[in-house]
């Protein structure tokens, strides 16, 4: 594994001279100057969000909030929204829903979400929207490490989801792109071959298989310096990100984001200590205990959901949306300079289960899993009865190995006693190929319910 050049949060071997940090004013201010910037970009939305919002109106005026200004220090005394309230929104009044705040005729890009929790939603941006989430996609690509000198094939595709907002983030950055799309695995080994590109921004899921089908063949590639992943956890889990590196050469760290929100809202730097929250000025993080839904500190070792309110959007602002992923705040000095919070992701709430009282997350389960590569691929998932989040074990695992392995009987058993050794509950695991395993290897549902 490569070292991270810390006292600077540079990549390895990247010795341009240029400021490491995009925005160097924001990164870096303390607590209580990040909350002054909030407290007045929030003062515009709040007036925004009461002449403009019926949605927002409606659900303040529900839980007895009049119009007069609730500070953003003050923000946990406005309700939640969810997902499904979202949805709602948009239903009552479709395309856009009640929650749009500008005339439609001053939204000027749409995305579509992916509906993995429901029927598909649509996302509006107005000019401003899209240069926001420019804004703070630049500050976490940067972060990661992707400077000017880079040249970057993008596996996301331009749409119809958020993740290809990468595109206008890229060419902010200044960086040569290679645009291609999810899936192509031919077309990224023919570049990687080609030396066309020295960095990949891709999901973990399908950085694994390039990975695995690179070491099948044998092949060495030195093209290759930086892979970015998003879209799912697994940049940050060890057994995951090592196999990368020391198939690939290349160095890797993660970025994350979430749709409703802003697509690519923390990148990870160089010194890898966790995640950058990078949304200064525009977006505000609150934690929440994942049970009471009470606020908590935002400190290291901290467990929690993050919330989110946006400070400068127009078309779709959220107040307090409860974004669904645990996270682990951590501590420590990364090395960059940047003053920003910094997580991991733990796991998505949805996907959470409890084992005689103890809550477990399926990116447990793949750290253990890719202890035994190249014995299988580094991907599974838990099965589980479509509403129930306790499990009585021995609980359902498929495992994916190779297509084409040779019959491996010890190997069920190896892992059986590998999981109940370290996560200490028993579990049943199936065998299962590649092509069996479906879901082609781009972005890896961690839960299959049955
Ligand atoms: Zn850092």
């Amino acid at each position: 594994m490569k070292a991270a050049d810390q006292a600077t949060g540079r990549l390895p071997g990247d010795t341009c001279d240029r400021d490491w940090i995009w925005d160097r004013e924001v990164e870096t201010e303390g607590r209580s100057q990040a909350l002054a910037r909030g407290e007045a970009a929030w003062e515009r939305q709040w007036r925004h969000l009461m002449e403009n919002s019926a949605f927002y109106r409606r659900r303040f005026g529900d839980a007895g909030i009049g119009p007069g200004l609730v500070r953003l220090a003050d923000i946990s005394r406005l309700p939640f929204t969810s997902k499904a309230d979202l949805k709602e929104a948009i239903d009552e009044r479709p395309p856009f829903g009640t929650n749009l705040c500008v005339p439609e005729e001053r939204v000027k890009r749409v995305y579509q979400t992916s509906g993995t929790s429901g029927a598909p939603s649509v996302l509006a941006l107005t000019p401003s929207d899209i240069e926001m989430w420019t804004t703070i996609g630049t500050r976490s690509y940067y972060t990661s490490g992707i400077h000017d000198h880079h040249s970057v094939l993008s596996t996301f595709g331009a749409g119809p989801f958020v993740a290809g907002h990468t595109y206008f983030v890229l060419a902010r950055i200044g960086a040569r792109v290679v645009p291609l799309g999810p899936g192509d695995a031919d077309r990224v080994l023919f570049g990687m071959r080609a030396g066309i590109f020295d960095t990949l921004l891709t999901t973990p899921s399908f950085a694994q298989y390039l990975a695995n089908r690179l070491e099948a063949a044998g092949e060495h590639i030195t093209s290759l310096a930086h892979i970015v992943t998003g879209g799912e956890p697994g940049g940050g889990i060890p057994a995951v990100r090592d196999h990368i590196e020391s198939v690939t050469g290349a160095f890797v760290n993660e970025v994350m984001g979430i749709g409703d929100i802003a697509p690519s809202l923390c990148g990870e730097c160089p010194g890898r200590q966790g995640m950058h929250f990078s949304g200064g000025g525009h977006v505000w993080a609150e934690l929440v205990d994942p049970d009471s839904r009470e606020p908590m500190t935002i400190e290291p070792g901290a467990v929690g959901e993050l919330v989110y309110t946006h400070l400068t959007r127009e078309a779709h602002p959220v107040v307090r949306f409860l974004g669904g992923d645990l996270v682990e705040v951590h501590g420590g000095d990364c090395g960059c300079g940047r003053a920003t919070f910094r997580m991991r992701i733990i796991g998505r709430r949805d996907d959470m289960f409890i084992v005689r009282g103890v809550n477990v997350y399926p990116s447990a389960i793949l750290a253990v899993v890719g202890r035994f590569r190249p014995r299988v691929t580094g991907r599974a998932r838990m099965v589980r009865d479509g509403t129930n989040v306790s499990v009585e074990p021995p609980v359902p695992i498929e495992v994916e190995v190779p297509d084409g392995a040779p019959g491996d009987a010890a190997l069920k058993d190896e892992i059986e006693k590998a999981v109940r050794a370290t996560l200490t509950f028993r579990c049943r695991v199936e065998l299962i190929t590649e092509s069996g395993f479906g879901e082609a290897s781009y972005k890896t549902r961690l839960t299959r319910k049955t």
